[in-house]
């Protein structure tokens, strides 16, 4: 049984960053293999974490998901299913980090990738600079593969909270860099802008760099059908910035040729990681859930949380197959705008009728705005392009807000939905019934999901930073050296 009791950990990262100090986990807590039948241990038992995060996924984003996959496909989200069939641990989750009861998602990754809450905007590191080691490096010097797959940019918040240690999360340059060093077996999502030469502040082409340390590159979704079954080193970026909204994907036909799914890259993801045979870590992101929260965009959304719910099939099915040595987390970083159907009509029952619309959608909210950016439009303009994303015929009067809110002109009474995105946030909620509180993150006590070795001990409330302490104890990995506080 794997890994050894002895620490493996180089002190490299340590060194570098003068980073040893702070209070250590002894080993005798976390790497004990206790075998003997019923009362067998869960500690060193898992070979594999599937570490599943839809960013600032609200509890109503879950549900809103579920409604659209039962009116739509006639069956329950994966997640929900998973519920009903009781193959899931089910709690809430304190997300609460060193500055805030209200997360960011880079002091929220931080506090499952290093064990430690931070302040809000930091990636694994404290206000005096002392860098924290985080689970992709920690696993990589147990032996385990690595892998982080997102649909935003692959230096985004989230991926780096597992692996990176940076002040700020817009140090996505030096993020990028940082993967070099620390060599996560597989990353894939957008971002080419900090990879490429002619983009980056440096100038250094780190595709080429990836390459020559054995990086297969994959720059389209055609590529990765040329990556063969067993383990291989992949980077996978599919765009300049973040993989667009699933709604736009399906509905562009270059974009959908071109770009994976986050299914597809979970799959790809998992196959090259398990060929290898040492066991891995893979954290996986539906990170637009988020963006489309803060934008109250409805359908960019749904069908968002419905990609990341094909992901979750993805990762299940591994996990069905390998049960007894498969940890699977499926959670979220925060809460975001809180989205929820409202009642309307008598008896409310034309929520559900209201909501069944966004079924036909072509095209988010993101996209109608992305026409507007430049000269403020008419009426009829903002009308005709609303009908031709949605097919609805918006009321003249609805679709004045928007134009006066394009216009810098003050239509809400809410200091934060005071922008043009709220305003046809709000413009949509009259014909599809979902409504949004505002548009950023939320307190909220988080959906926390698992299944597999060590899950059992995650009760009805878990602190964020508990997940760390899980994550190294289920996979027996015994640290002397991490700097914890
Ligand atoms: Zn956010």
């Amino acid at each position: 049984m794997e890994p050894k009791n002895k620490s493996q950990f180089n002190r490299r990262d340590f060194l570098k960053t003068g980073a040893l100090s702070g209070l250590f986990l002894g080993t005798a807590g976390l790497a004990s293999c206790a075998t003997n039948g019923s009362q067998r241990s869960y500690k060193g038992r898992v070979k594999n974490i599937i570490f599943m995060v839809s960013d600032g996924m609200s509890h109503g984003t879950l549900q809103l998901a579920d409604l659209m996959r039962r009116r739509k496909e006639g069956r329950a989200s994966e997640w929900i299913r998973l519920y009903e069939e009781n193959k899931l641990n089910r709690g809430l989750m304190d997300m609460t980090t060193g500055s805030s009861n209200v997360p960011d998602s880079a002091a929220a990754a931080s506090s499952w990738g290093s064990g430690v809450r931070i302040t809000n905007g930091s990636v694994n590191m404290m206000d005096d600079g002392t860098a924290l080691n985080s689970v992709v490096p920690i696993f990589r010097d147990a032996g385990r593969k690595t892998g982080l797959v997102t649909t935003t940019r692959i230096t985004h918040a989230t991926p780096a909270g597992f692996c990176a240690s940076v002040q700020s999360r817009g140090m996505e340059d030096e993020i990028a860099q940082q993967y070099l060093e620390r060599q996560p077996d597989v990353l894939m999502g957008g971002g080419h802008v900090h990879f490429d030469a002619s983009t980056r502040g440096d100038g250094r082409d780190l595709y080429t760099k990836f390459a020559d340390t054995g990086y297969k590159i994959a720059r389209k979704k055609a590529d990765l059908a040329g990556i063969g079954n067993g383990f291989q080193k992949i980077l996978g970026i599919f765009a300049d910035h973040h993989l667009p909204y699933t709604l736009d994907h399906v509905n562009t036909p270059d974009l959908l040729e071109n770009v994976p799914t986050l299914a597809e890259m979970t799959k790809q993801a998992i196959e090259s990681l398990h060929a290898s045979g040492s066991g891995f870590l893979l954290q996986v992101e539906g990170g637009r859930v988020d963006h489309a929260a803060h934008g109250m965009d409805a359908s960019g959304l749904v069908y968002d949380q419905i990609a990341f719910d094909d992901a979750i099939e993805e990762a299940f099915k591994f996990y069905e197959a390998h049960p007894d040595e498969t940890l699977l987390i499926i959670t979220t970083d925060h809460g975001n705008a809180n989205p929820g159907l409202n009642g309307v009509g008598s008896g409310y029952s034309d929520s559900v009728p209201n909501f069944d619309k966004i079924q036909t959608f072509k095209h988010t909210n993101n996209w109608v705005l992305s026409e507007f950016r430049d000269t403020v439009p008419s009426i009829s303009q903002i009308r005709e392009r609303i009908e031709y994303a949605t097919g609805i015929d918006v009321s003249s009067e609805h679709a004045d807000f928007l134009r006066r809110a394009l216009n810098n002109e003050r239509v809400a009474a809410y200091d934060m939905r005071n922008r043009p995105w709220a305003t046809l946030g709000e413009i949509m909620s009259n014909y599809i019934s979902v409504a949004f509180v505002g548009t950023a993150h939320t307190a909220d006590y988080v959906e926390l999901a698992s299944a597999g070795p060590g899950s059992e001990t995650l009760g009805p409330f878990t602190k964020n930073t508990d997940l760390f302490n899980l994550m190294l104890s289920a996979a027996g990995i015994s640290v002397s050296e991490v700097t914890q506080v």
